[in-house]
């Protein structure tokens, strides 16, 4: 159930009965030549919507902004810097806890929100006692940033969305300056890497695999999505039941 779609009365009945919400977090940025900006704030909806309607739990509205800098170099990407995103998140979690809840299960569809975020948990689990659990909305396994995973799941989720047409097959870039580059490093070394340093489609993954964009399909999203979900929604289950006081910190010895 979508919270933002109700009245505050039915609001209140509703947070009178859980303890736990769902929050849905995602990005606006380049997600190569034929995926939309939104991949990631609709995959993180999306998955957070069917978890919340099958366990019975309210679902935020999405934060559709996160930390994105590192895609800066593509056009319609949209981004927040880490402590303005953390203030945000929290502002929302606060508010939403002062009606009730103090579980949290953020759904987030962007890895780079994800040291931001549990930053945000500490700070909320040891000063608010408030707990959150953080998850991603797709299994971290995925072969790429808008590779044949990620277009599968927006093949399957939001298919008018996606531009197969405009599909790549990209190997990222092999050399920084002449420098050799391992995945988000130049040599041994990690740097302040773009995403623009990488690949010049948007599209990349690991360094030297051919990422294939090309060969991505809506049954390969279904089958990604729904076992994905159906782990998402056992563990909500389990957080669900948790009791409160369990899950804060211990007291000092
Ligand atoms: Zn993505």
């Amino acid at each position: 159930m979508k919270l933002a779609e109700v009245s505050w009365v039915e609001a209140q009945a509703i947070l009178k009965k859980v303890d736990t919400v769902i929050l849905p977090v995602g990005s606006t940025e380049q997600h190569g030549p034929h995926c939309p900006l939104a991949t990631d704030h609709l995959t993180a909806e999306a998955v957070a919507n069917m978890v919340g309607d099958r366990v019975k739990l309210p679902v935020l509205p999405v934060v559709p902004v996160g930390v994105s800098s590192h895609h800066r170099q593509f056009p319609g990407t949209l981004w927040a810097s880490p402590s303005v995103f953390r203030e945000y998140v929290k502002a929302i979690i606060l508010s939403a806890s002062s009606h009730g809840p103090k579980k949290f299960f953020i759904i987030n569809g962007h890895g780079g929100n994800t040291p931001s975020l549990k930053e945000v948990a500490e700070d909320l689990r040891s000063d608010e006692d408030i707990f959150l659990a953080i998850a991603t909305a797709y299994p971290t396994k995925l072969d790429g940033h808008a590779g044949e995973d990620e277009t599968s799941i927006m093949l399957y989720l939001r298919p008018q969305l996606v531009k197969m047409e405009k599909a790549v097959d990209t190997k990222q870039n092999e050399a920084l300056a002449g420098i050799r580059m391992k995945t988000q490093k130049v040599g041994p070394a990690d740097f302040g890497f773009d995403t623009i340093d990488l690949s010049t489609t948007g599209v990349f993954g690991a360094a030297g695999k051919m990422i294939e964009a090309t060969k991505a399909t809506a049954a390969h999203g279904e089958e990604i999505v729904k076992a994905h979900v159906d782990e998402l929604c056992a563990f909500a289950e389990e957080l669900k039941k948790a009791k409160l006081e369990e899950l804060l910190p211990k007291p000092h010895k």
